[in-house]
């Protein structure tokens, strides 16, 4: 059965269910009640997605004239989904941007090395040489 995942990361397993919320071991996500909540956060049912085994999300942005229109933009996050088991520098050749320009890849708001592996939810953003930051 498919796993759910919720913004703060809390996954629902229906195979474990939730029992302090008396929700017994095999219940299906979509047959949750629309009152239940994360047990980690609290946030309701429309904030969890589907998990896709073997695919990641990841958020991109792009600055000044890394900028691509349809690709990456600096204003709203980009989301593409990746491989799991892949890395910065698999992303950025999917995003056909020019890796020789990219000076600055931000990880999760730190500056991080291309090869890093990324995991799903993870935000990225890519900086020219140029340019104030
Ligand atoms: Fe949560």
């Amino acid at each position: 059965m498919e796993k759910y995942r919720c913004r703060c990361e809390y996954i629902y397993d229906p195979a474990v269910g939730d029992p302090k919320a008396g929700i017994a071991p095999g219940t299906p996500f979509l047959d949750l009640p629309d009152t239940w909540v994360c047990p980690l956060c609290g946030l309701p049912k429309v904030n969890f997605v589907k998990l896709v085994a073997g695919v990641i999300k990841v958020k991109v942005k792009c600055f000044s004239t890394l900028v691509k229109a349809d690709a990456c933009d600096y204003q709203g996050s980009t989301e593409y989904e990746m491989p799991e088991r892949a890395t910065i520098r698999d992303l950025i050749e999917k995003l056909q941007l020019p890796v020789e320009a990219i000076k600055l890849v931000f990880l999760n708001g730190k500056e991080a090395p291309v090869d890093t592996l990324l995991k799903d939810g993870d935000q990225l953003g890519f900086s020219p040489a140029t340019g104030a930051m």
